[in-house]
């Protein structure tokens, strides 16, 4: 049986396929911001077709502190991952972009044709237009080559096996992680920004099997929004976690830190109408599985 090749196969999404169809690859197999890799990965492993994940992946600090890292490792792995598996041949590519992308000042829900009608947020300007770039290498090559690939632009992702880094990862396993800190040092908990912000978060497995249905079942030119079409604030998050954790110390917000785009709501009609029984998993479930697999796996996890 022919495999599908899952680059960031270690990460949060990437990890979250599961099954033995699926070949996943780290940065350990080889650096995609160097075209050798992804050539050779894919001689050696002559796969049915490529699932993208991986990204230089970061919160609004990272983002904010790092633009040109993010700009030239997402362009560089982009471009390399597309072209070479347009070189080998390859039919079917899924290239995930990120509700970021969406230019700042548009009017709401999100949708696809919206991506490039203004300048993204100015916390992960470099990252999105990286991001968008990748989706208009797609479709110059769809619109070129006999190619069945397209884009997915899931919103915030969690879920066990994420980035635990307090600094520069994204805000929900930063507070995961921060409330675990505090809770043991009797410390405040210190919310970045004014908790006001609105997110729609999706549990990373829900991301990975909407991908595969995608995968199986899709064959058109336009992106595909992954998201519950459900907004929470950062603080209702926030004493979700603190309610799992059973955390009975003091919750600060601290304004000094940066407070993000207000909120980036989208809409997921194509996946509601492509698959009106998908149930999504609820938030509480989620965040209870995260925290559990952070405890657990505290020594090994990425922070
Ligand atoms: P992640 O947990 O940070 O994982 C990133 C993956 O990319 C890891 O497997 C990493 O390998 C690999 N990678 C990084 N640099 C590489 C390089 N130079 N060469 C080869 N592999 C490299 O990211 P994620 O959260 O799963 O994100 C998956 C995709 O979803 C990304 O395209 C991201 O932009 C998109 N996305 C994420 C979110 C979110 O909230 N997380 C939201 C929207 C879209 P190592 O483990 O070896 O470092
Ligand atoms: P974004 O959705 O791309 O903006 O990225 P993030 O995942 O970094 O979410 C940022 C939102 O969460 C902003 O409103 C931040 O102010 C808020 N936030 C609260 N605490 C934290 C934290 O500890 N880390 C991060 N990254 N964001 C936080």
């Amino acid at each position: 049986m022919k495999k599908i090749l899952i680059t960031g196969g270690s990460g949060l999404v990437g990890s979250s396929f599961i099954g033995e169809e699926f070949i996943h690859l780290s940065s350990k197999d080889g650096d995609l911001r160097n075209k050798e890799s992804i050539k050779s990965l894919i001689e050696k492993t002559n796969p049915e077709g490529i699932i993208h994940c991986a990204a230089k992946v970061g919160g609004v600090l990272g983002n904010t502190k790092y633009p040109g890292d993010f700009y030239h490792d997402n362009i560089m792995m982009n471009t390399n991952v597309i072209e070479e598996a347009k070189n080998k041949g390859i039919k079917k590519l899924v290239f995930f972009s990120s509700t970021c992308v969406f230019p700042d000042e548009v009017e709401y829900p999100l949708s696809p044709e919206k991506i490039h009608l203004g300048p993204p947020h100015q916390s992960n300007y470099a990252y999105a237009y990286a991001k968008r770039m990748g989706q208009v290498q797609i479709q110059a090559y769809k619109d070129q080559h006999d190619l069945n690939y397209f884009t997915v632009i899931p919103t915030n992702i969690y879920g066990p096996n994420d980035s635990y880094d307090m600094e520069n990862g994204h805000v929900l396993p930063s507070l995961i992680h921060k409330m675990y800190l505090a809770r043991e040092s009797g410390e405040d908990f210190i919310v970045w920004g004014s908790g006001n912000p609105l997110r729609e978060f999706i549990f990373s497995e829900d991301v990975a099997k909407l991908t595969m249905n995608l995968y199986r079942d899709y064959n058109g030119n336009a992106p595909v929004i992954l998201s519950t079409s459900n907004e929470t604030s950062i603080k209702n998050v926030v004493l979700m976690i603190a309610d799992i954790f059973d955390f009975k110390g003091n919750i600060k917000f601290d304004t000094s830190k940066p407070e993000g785009q207000y909120r980036k709501p989208s809409d997921n009609s194509v996946i509601r109408q492509m698959y009106p029984d998908f149930k999504f998993t609820q938030m509480r479930e989620g965040l209870e599985k995260s925290i559990n697999w952070f405890i657990e796996n505290y020594k090994i996890a990425r922070k």
